[in-house]
């Protein structure tokens, strides 16, 4: 039985009107498509779960405050309040605005990478690894083993593996480590957490050799959020307590704000040092990339709704009713019996596409089969978090081949109510019934050389 679904914590006020395509017409747009979400209008999905990132709802405070943004080139009023919301949360001494998440990787990784170094992090996301490779470093992944059993449930399942970062450490060099980054919760295993103990050995051991420490910090409130439920060190402490626990143990860190700050656009960079060289470095990086320091890419009105964001997001009634929405979804997969990433992460469902369609190899990418099929089905949009998503090794230009084959179904923060989590739940439902009839996947047509899965062409493999 599905359990009780945690009502919303806010009202509607303002609406946009959904239209659903017929079947038929879903299908001729998914081949215009070229079998790729991302070609897809926005107009023609009928529910996006695209990504949680950008598409959240504002409340009407970040609407007032839009509003009262301070449009000053250098200086402005909304940098302030930004900054100080930044100080508060985080306990850094300096925060650097910036137009999103990839944008704060571009000005700050060049600063600790280049060619020769690497990087190991818990699990890279594809913009983070992009960016580590685009500084001519290469990125290693350093989850539990038990990450990759998308039927073992285990709290804090997006850890790093302790024991092989420091074996990593020693393999490579401690001075060719550039950077260890943790992200929070870990995206690309299932919007896993990662515990404050977790964090705590992770930086000893960066300590340890001199490596610094680094925080991607997209979900930063979700993995506060699981801290508070699963840590019983944290059980009685506030969910800001915990986020400044979590920030403690790194030196830097760089956040979309997208996904946990509520906004549609944005992105920070913190260091906890704010007399340090690295400041006047990222300032310099900044100015040439981003813009000004007190703006850093982003208009006045951004800068003010992000700081209202910010708080919004740390809510622990908003952060019940957001873990809810997943609890809900996962126990109408349980009682599906359809296999995802377990237990449910905090941004969205994982479907474990491998279990669906056993028979469609890596090279065939599972993951954007069951996407596809999912646009076909109900016009949910969704995307591969799988091998197609992690493409060719930048070495021999090789297919990789991922641990997961994940369809991720991920879910914006305010926006749809629990008769669209039921169109997911029905959708999937639907699909895995008639799963034998697909025995074969997609080949890739054409595609760039970095950060392929956005703008590939694939067609149906024929048998
Ligand atoms: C979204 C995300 C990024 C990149 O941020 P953008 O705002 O999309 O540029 C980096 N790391 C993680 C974990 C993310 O989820």
């Amino acid at each position: 039985m599905a359990i009780k679904y945690f009502p919303e914590p806010f009202r509607i006020k303002s609406v946009e009107p959904l239209r659903m395509l017929t079947r038929a017409e879903r299908e001729q747009k998914i081949k215009e498509a070229n079998y790729n979400l991302f070609y897809l209008k926005g107009e023609d999905c009928y529910i996006d779960l695209l990504t949680d990132s950008g598409t959240n709802a504002m409340s009407q405070e970040q609407w007032a405050g839009v509003m009262k943004g301070d449009e000053a080139y250098a200086g402005a009023s909304s940098y302030y309040k930004l900054v100080e919301a930044g100080r508060d949360i985080f306990n850094y001494e300096y925060i650097q605005p910036v137009h999103q998440g990839r944008a704060g990787e571009k000005v700050l990784f060049p600063l600790f990478l280049s060619k020769g170094k690497v990087a190991i992090s818990n699990m890279f996301f594809d913009t983070t690894r992009a960016h580590v490779e685009l500084a001519g470093a290469r990125a290693i992944d350093c989850v539990i083993e038990d990450a990759k059993d998308p039927a073992k449930r285990v709290k804090f399942k997006g850890n790093m593996d302790v024991a092989k970062l420091e074996a990593l450490i020693k393999e490579h060099g401690a001075e060719n480590v550039g950077l260890v980054v943790m992200t929070v919760t870990n995206n690309s295993a299932g919007g896993q957490p990662v515990s404050i103990k977790n964090i705590r050995e992770s930086a000893a051991v960066c300590k340890k050799y001199h490596i610094p420490f680094h925080i991607d910090a997209a979900r930063y409130a979700e993995n506060a959020f699981f801290i508070k439920r699963d840590e019983e060190e944290f059980k009685n402490t506030s969910i800001k307590d915990i986020i400044r626990e979590t920030f403690k143990y790194a030196e830097t860190f760089t956040m979309s704000a997208k996904k946990d700050a509520i906004v549609n656009m944005g992105g920070l960079i913190g260091v906890k040092d704010g007399n340090s060289d690295l400041v006047l470095k990222i300032k310099a990086n900044c100015i040439s990339f981003e813009g000004f320091f007190t703006y850093g890419g982003l208009a006045g009105r951004d800068l003010e709704a992000l700081a209202i964001g910010l708080y919004e997001g740390i809510d622990e009634s908003y952060l019940q009713y957001r873990n809810g929405q997943m609890e809900y979804l996962a126990s109408r997969l349980d009682d599906a019996g359809i296999a995802y990433q377990a237990p449910i992460g905090g941004h969205g469902a994982f479907i474990d596409a491998k279990a669906m369609f056993p028979n469609i190899p890596y090279y065939e990418f599972p993951g954007q089969v069951l996407a596809i099929e999912l646009y076909k089905e109900a016009g949910i949009r969704t995307c591969d978090i799988g091998s197609y998503m992690l493409g060719n090794d930048p070495d021999t230009k090789k297919q990789l081949k991922a641990d997961f084959e994940f369809t991720r179904l991920a879910i914006p923060r305010r926006v749809y109510t629990q008769a669209h989590i039921d169109i997911m739940a029905d959708a999937l439902i639907e699909i895995k019934q008639n799963a034998h009839k697909i025995t074969s996947g997609y080949k890739i047509t054409w595609e760039p050389p970095i950060l392929r899965h956005f703008q590939a062409h694939l067609e149906p493999v024929k048998k």
